[in-house]
């Protein structure tokens, strides 16, 4: 069967999936926004973990993406990836939004998650604008389950503000 795709309005640290996905920020050490949500809902696990890896790696570059585990939340695993500031778009902007969406699928992949939900990354306080953020998101999911069809029942977009609802549900109802 085809994975699917599906929007729905609420808050991620709610949602029972596999992996959720974190809109982080580089330095790996949480934030505010779904960032700072998910770490306090989570409980210091996350962090601890971040911790980790960031002595390792040294933070996490734009696009790409690190998994831990999920603590107290109900999803098993949290995915942080980083969304590029917004710049006025002449900074790569869209490449690096895209390779955020893809890279967090690759690494759902490799770690067997079939159920992933995604926040509206780099819509919030990175000021991407949301219909070319939606836009590219929707294109890079929907590009990648058709690649990997056998490796995902389903993606979430998980949308906090109506205006992305109404985006997600506008792109997707086409
Ligand atoms: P960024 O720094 O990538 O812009 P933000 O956390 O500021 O990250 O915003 C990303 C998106 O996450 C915004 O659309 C914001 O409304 C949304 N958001 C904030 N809190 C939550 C939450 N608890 N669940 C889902 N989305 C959230």
């Amino acid at each position: 069967m085809q994975p699917n795709i599906q929007v729905t309005k609420g808050d991620i640290t709610k949602v029972q999936v596999d992996a959720i996905v974190n809109a982080a920020n580089t330095s790996l050490l949480g934030g505010g926004g779904v960032d700072g949500a998910i770490h306090r809902a989570g409980s210091k696990a996350i962090l601890e973990e971040c911790m980790q890896i960031r002595a390792r790696q040294g933070g996490c570059p734009t696009g790409e993406a690190v998994i831990t585990t999920a603590g107290n939340l109900p999803a098993k695993y949290v995915i942080h990836t980083v969304g590029p500031v917004w710049q006025g778009g002449k900074a790569n902007e869209e490449l690096l939004l895209a390779n955020a969406y893809r890279n967090s699928l690759e690494l759902a992949k490799a770690n067997h998650c079939r159920t992933v939900a995604f926040p509206n990354i780099s819509t919030g306080v990175y000021h991407f604008p949301k219909h070319l953020a939606a836009q590219i998101a929707v294109k890079e999911v929907t590009n990648y389950l058709q690649l990997h069809p056998d490796h995902f029942d389903t993606v979430l977009f998980i949308c906090f503000d109506e205006e992305n609802y109404q985006l997600y549900q506008n792109l997707l109802s086409t």
